[in-house]
């Protein structure tokens, strides 16, 4: 699925071309994959233009000013944009589709005059929903803090862990109280800190916590500076792949020497999840 880093860059993207932009048409091809029927979600979208794109926790969110369409692209969810000038994807790479559009994992296409937005998604997990204000309200109330956002401060970073008595990378991965953090971001910033993911919350000292706390904002940042992780070799129209792969420095490494001490990466399960660590470098 992809995280924070990756959901990031492909608002950044979709922000280069839709703001100022009308729908004009949609073609539906999985009805379960939008909320509405085409001819409501048309109807309300009648004469309204994007004003920006934003994201909240892993959801892309384009929004019209008094609606909203989310985007949400779990497990195998991928967006393509496509224009004269452009032709971007971001999300999940689909194996053996190329770049074919529209394909057979194609659930929808967002039309924007001769401008494209395709939605694949190969295990239709993933969604698309129209929603009016109070309603986003209430969905973004249910994701946990930002850890990008500038009122992200370690006082309330502190408060979420309070009372819990859990594993801290079970906790992290808890989309209530940290939000956007997946696998891989969990392993990573908890690598940077040096806490041992099987860790108890209360065992993890006012120092760690510091360090956790700027582990994550640090790791997310240089995460999305590189576009995100990317396992395959797929790229995009523009040759662009998500670079952050080769600044990995547990995920992915089960055996590889660690790079601060040499010791050979230890991974383990951990709630059903492949988990990454050095027995040296995290205590
Ligand atoms: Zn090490």
């Amino acid at each position: 699925m992809p995280e924070l880093p990756e959901v990031e860059t492909i608002v950044n993207d979709l922000k280069d071309v839709l703001p100022g932009k009308s729908v004009t048409g949609i073609d539906l091809f999985w009805k379960k994959s939008l909320n509405v029927t085409p001819a409501i979600f048309l109807n309300k979208l009648k004469n309204k233009k994007v004003k920006t794109v934003r994201r909240r926790a892993k959801t892309i969110i384009i929004d019209f000013g008094d609606l909203f369409l989310l985007i949400h692209l779990k497990m195998t969810g991928q967006l393509v944009w496509r224009d004269k000038n452009n032709l971007f994807s971001g999300g999940h790479p689909i194996v053996g589709a190329g770049m074919d559009l529209p394909n057979k994992f194609t659930r929808a296409i967002i039309k924007f005059g001769s401008q494209k937005l395709y939605f694949n998604d190969v295990r239709k997990f993933g969604w698309l929903r129209l929603l009016d204000k109070k309603e986003l309200a209430e969905y973004e109330a249910k994701s946990g803090l930002e850890p990008l956002a500038k009122d992200f401060s370690y006082a309330k970073f502190r408060a979420v862990f309070q009372g819990r008595k859990t594993k801290i990378k079970t906790a992290l991965l808890n989309q209530t109280l940290v939000a956007g953090l997946g696998n891989i971001y969990v392993d990573e910033s908890l690598y940077s800190a040096g806490i041992r993911p099987l860790r108890l919350i209360t065992d993890i000292s006012e120092i760690e916590w510091k360090k956790l706390y700027q582990s994550i904002k640090a790791v997310l940042k240089k995460s999305i500076k590189y576009r995100g992780t990317s396992f395959s070799d797929y790229r995009d129209a523009k040759g662009r792949q998500g670079n952050f792969v080769k600044y990995l420095q547990v995920y992915g490494r089960y055996e590889k020497k660690c790079f601060k001490c040499g010791q050979a990466i230890k991974k383990i399960r951990l709630g059903g999840r492949g988990t990454h660590y050095c027995e040296h470098c995290q205590k």
